[in-house]
Formats: C-alpha cells, sequence, structure tokens
C-alpha cells in the first residue's frame, strides 16, 4: 500500500495501516515529513515550527494512546493559559483552561463581561462536546446527551439553528458589551481562516469552550516531535517512508487504483493507495485519468478563501516584557487584536488582495518559554503570525514580505516596549512560502475553507466525507477531509479504516 504524503494525517494512516498488517510506504514530496507539523533550526540555535504550533484536537482523541506515540518519543506540555489577550492599552485577560479562573481574570477589568464570558462558555459547552464526538467518530448515548443539553441551553431547535448560521462576530456583538472578550474569542475562531462576518462561522468561537475542556498543548521540541513519533511508531510497525518522493500520477486501470508515478519517473505498483494530500490535488491533478462527473463537479468547487497565514520568526534574547504581565503570561498564544472591526477588515483586505492595514491582526507563541530545548539558555523563539494574510498578493509578496513583518513587529512593540531591541534575528515566511515548500494549493493551511458547509460529512463534498473515491483501493484523507483540519488525525485515521475494510 502507498501512502502519498507525509504529513500527520498521512503518517497516522500509516500507522493503521501498518498496525494492521499492511505493507505500506508513505511518499513525502519534500526533504522531510511533517508538512504543516514541521519545526526547523530557523535561526542558528533556535528551533522554530513552521506552521502548527498548538496540537489540540488530536490530543482530545485517542489516537496517540492507541498508536503509543509516548513510547515513541512524543511529550505534550500543557498551555496554561492557553490564550492571553494583550490590548495596546495595557490591558491583559488571560484564558486559562480553567472556566473560574478565566472569569476571575476578565471581572478585574469588567464584572459585566466576566458574568457574560461564563453564560457564553455554558451554552457553548454541550455544543462543542456534540461536535467533539463527531469529530472522533463516536455516536450513542454521549453524543445524544450533549446535543439535547445544547437545544436545551440555546434556545431549542430553531435557537440553535440560528446560532450555528451566524458569523461569529455579529453572534459576539450580541452576547458582549465591548471588545474585551469579542477581540480575544474572535482572534482565537480566526484561526479556522474563518473571518468574523463569515456565515456559520459562530461554531469557531463556540469553539473557545473547546480550549477549556481540553486545553492547549505543545509537542516537547516543537512540532516535529508529533511527526517524528509517528515516523518511529511506522517503523518500528514495518512500514516505510520516503522523502523527495513527489508523486506525479496516481494511476488506475479501469475502476481499480493501480499504482503510482514520481516526479523521476520511477513507478511503483499498488492495489491501495492512501491520499493524504489535498483531495483535489490528489483527485483532479495526480489522478490519471482525472475524477470527472458530478463528483469532479463538487470538488472543484470547493472554496479556499485567499485569506491564509503569514509567519515571522523572531529570535530574541527577552520575552516580549508586558507592562501588565505576570508569570504564565507567555505559557501559550498570546493575542494582540485590539477589536473585531480590526479583525474583520483584516481579512477584507486579504480577500482583496491587499495586506491589513495596522494593526495587523497579529498572534505569538513563545514556545522557549515553556520548553528549555528549543533555544540556547536566555534566548527566545517568538514565532508570529497573521491569520489573514492574502495569498494572492497585489504587487506580489517579494517587495513587500519585509514590510509587512516589521507592521507585525510593530504590532508587538506597541504593547511591549523594548521587543524591537530584543531581536537577534527574523526570518519570514510568507504564503507563497508555504504554498511553495508544501504544495498547499493558495497556501491554505486546512487545505479547503472550514465552513459549515465544507466541515464534518460534508468534507470536502458529501460523496468524498466517506473517504472512498469511485476508484477501488484509493481513499483520501488530509485537513482538506471529514472531519477537519488542523493537527487532528482523525482523517488519516478513519481513511486507513475505511481502506482496510474495503480490501476485506
Ligand atoms: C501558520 C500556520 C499555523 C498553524 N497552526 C496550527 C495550530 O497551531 N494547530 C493546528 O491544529 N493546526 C495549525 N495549522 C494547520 C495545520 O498545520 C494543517 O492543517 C495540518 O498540518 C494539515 O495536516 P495534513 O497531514 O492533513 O496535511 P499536510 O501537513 O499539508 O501534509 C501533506 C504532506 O503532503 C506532501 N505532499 C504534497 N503533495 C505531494 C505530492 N505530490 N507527493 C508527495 N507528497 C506530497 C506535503 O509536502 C506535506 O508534507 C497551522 C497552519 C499554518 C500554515
Amino acid at each position: 500500500m502507498l501512502v502519498v504524503g507525509g504529513g500527520h494525517n498521512g503518517l497516522v494512516a500509516a500507522c493503521y495501516l501498518a498496525r494492521a498488517g499492511a505493507d505500506v510506504t508513505v511518499l513525502e514530496q519534500a526533504d522531510r515529513l511533517g508538512g504543516g507539523s514541521r519545526t526547523e533550526e530557523v535561526v542558528p540555535g533556535h528551533r522554530f515550527d513552521l506552521h502548527s504550533a498548538a496540537h489540540n484536537i488530536i490530543n482530545a482523541t485517542d489516537i496517540a494512546a492507541e498508536l503509543r506515540l509516548a513510547d515513541a518519543g512524543l511529550e505534550y506540555l500543557e498551555m496554561d493559559p492557553f490564550s492571553v489577550a494583550v490590548f495596546r492599552n495595557g490591558t491583559v485577560v488571560r484564558f486559562h483552561r480553567d472556566v473560574e479562573r478565566t472569569v476571575a481574570s476578565i471581572a478585574e477589568v469588567d464584572a459585566d463581561e466576566a458574568r457574560r464570558y461564563a453564560a457564553w462558555i455554558r451554552g457553548a459547552t454541550p455544543v462543542v462536546t456534540a461536535m467533539r464526538s463527531g469529530i472522533d467518530g463516536r455516536r450513542g448515548p454521549g453524543r445524544l446527551a450533549a446535543a439535547a443539553v445544547a437545544l436545551a441551553r440555546n434556545g431549542g431547535p430553531m435557537g440553535l439553528a440560528g446560532l450555528l448560521l451566524s458569523p461569529y462576530g455579529k453572534l459576539l456583538a450580541q452576547r458582549f458589551g465591548s471588545d474585551l472578550v469579542r477581540a480575544p474569542v474572535s482572534a482565537f475562531a480566526a484561526h479556522a481562516s474563518a473571518a468574523p462576518d463569515a456565515p456559520g462561522s459562530a461554531v469557531f468561537a463556540l469553539w473557545q469552550a473547546f480550549y477549556h475542556q481540553v486545553g492547549q498543548w505543545h509537542a516537547v521540541g516543537g512540532a516535529q516531535g508529533l511527526a517524528d513519533a509517528l515516523a518511529r511508531r511506522l517503523t518500528s510497525l514495518g512500514g516505510r517512508w520516503r522523502t523527495g518522493a513527489a508523486v506525479r500520477r496516481i494511476h488506475r486501470r479501469g475502476a481499480r487504483v493501480s499504482g503510482i508515478e514520481l516526479e523521476s519517473g520511477e513507478r511503483l505498483g499498488a492495489d491501495a493507495v492512501l491520499s493524504a494530500v489535498d483531495p483535489g490535488v490528489a483527485l483532479l491533478e495526480l489522478l490519471d485519468p482525472p475524477l470527472d462527473g458530478p463528483d469532479a463537479a463538487a470538488l472543484r468547487a470547493v472554496t479556499r478563501s485567499n485569506a491564509v497565514q503569514m509567519v515571522v520568526h523572531v529570535a530574541t534574547d527577552a520575552l516580549p516584557s508586558y507592562p501588565g504581565g505576570r508569570p504564565g503570561d507567555w505559557n501559550g498564544l498570546q493575542s494582540y487584536v485590539d477589536s473585531v472591526a480590526g479583525l474583520a477588515d483584516g481579512f477584507a483586505q486579504a480577500r482583496a488582495g491587499r495586506l491589513p492595514d495596522d494593526p495587523v491582526p497579529t498572534y505569538a507563541f513563545t514556545p522557549s518559554a515553556l520548553d528549555p530545548t528549543l533555544a540556547p539558555p536566555g534566548r527566545h523563539t517568538v514565532y508570529l503570525a497573521c491569520p489573514s494574510a492574502p495569498f494572492r498578493l497585489r504587487g506580489g509578496w517579494a517587495g513587500q514580505a519585509a514590510g509587512f513583518a516589521d507592521r507585525m513587529i510593530a504590532t508587538v512593540e506597541a504593547r511591549a516596549p523594548g521587543f524591537t531591541a530584543s531581536i537577534t534575528a527574523r526570518s519570514v515566511r510568507t504564503p507563497e512560502d508555504m504554498a511553495d515548500e508544501l504544495r498547499w494549493p493558495g497556501a491554505h493551511p486546512m487545505h479547503a475553507d472550514i465552513s459549515l458547509d465544507q466541515l464534518g460529512p460534508f468534507r470536502p463534498t458529501r460523496a468524498l466525507a466517506r473517504h472512498r473515491t469511485p476508484v477501488a483501493g484509493l481513499v483520501v484523507a488530509g485537513a482538506g477531509v471529514a472531519p477537519v483540519g488542523g493537527i487532528a488525525g482523525v482523517s488519516g485515521r478513519t481513511a486507513a479504516r475505511v481502506l482496510l475494510r474495503s480490501l476485506g
């Protein structure tokens, strides 16, 4: 069996296939495994996550336990508080896994908003519980009970439907009195690549309750720790992987998959292929002859926003110094979004192919504060990202990347005076870099938009969400296939199970 793509989903799938006794090889085009779960020494002595920094959904599943990844060297540290909102006026609000601690933190600034946040999480929790069992493929009484509570707490079927169909910006405007909570909750929701005004995006703001349930997690040594542990487990199960092995074609003979061809011209025969790259690329570009008919039309129509992520890796000799900072503030994500309007504007600009205005919607992770393996003593790794950077930029990225990085750094400086002076080196990673290196169409971090119509049983299309394709022996997985994107692994696991079942 062949697996196309050595991101975490491809590796998870390969481990499940090998565990079931299959002879499996993963083919990865890059020089290293991991895809969106890679860590590199971008600056000498400083190791930075190139993309994903927090592995949360996978930590809500039993994949790591089933594959015994801890024995293969995977260790996660909790980032608590999971998010700290640092406002330009010096206000700091901390979002801990513990709801009461979070409510107390908000109450230090505004007691009414704190009460509203508690009510928000109370309504969101059963929705998230029901969604989590859907993501994990669990059915049964637990899920039904959560759905019943979600209905009861959110105004019955019509109330819940109205909630889920809303844009999160609109919903948060109704539920909160100011940007004190709205802005940080929006900033977190935006990581799904969803704008505050996107219909059906409320689910991402409700997802805030997920972090109170599961927490936020950093892999020791960086995101690569997950990919490396999966590769070690795969080897121990008898599976293989090859890097520098770019797949050019997936061949079929009649209605059955027959093998693949690498860009080098090498051909490998196989009666089963699991694709863990973008499903549109797999079935419309690599598959020969490609998918056709209504299934192809539905796949071609899958949407992918132009607003994606841009990253600046900054090596420093100090953590960003927030005047209102307290110990622990550097454990998790640090959000620099002052208003929902500013965030919405950033997305609107990116959709139009322009760079967001100042202050650039920016967030930071400072993982060296938690994990000393990442930087020399006394030095730090500051990962800055903008969740609303355009993939296609008017005038091109080449002449604008450095200036945009300066503006992201200025956004931090405005909240952490002295940050710029603490910088010893920096490296800019544009959406174009990600698209080129990972072969992500449109540099989309989730392969395709995560919108209500492209989530769960609709991801990427109703037909392909079951992982099967019209070609026998060919299944699809990856961030763009059910249930969801990000570091979850569920797509890879389910696709492996579907393939094993189809082969009897
Ligand atoms: C800046 C940024 C920050 C992010 N932060 C987070 C986060 O904190 N938490 C989170 O959960 N998610 C985050 N994400 C999203 C997450 O990284 C991705 O959704 C996830 O990595 C997708 O995993 P995957 O295994 O499905 O696909 P990928 O990681 O895309 O892996 C696919 C692999 O296939 C390879 N490939 C492509 N074409 C071919 C071919 N023709 N032949 C062979 N190999 C091929 C690619 O090189 C790649 O290694 C972030 C993304 C970005 C860009």
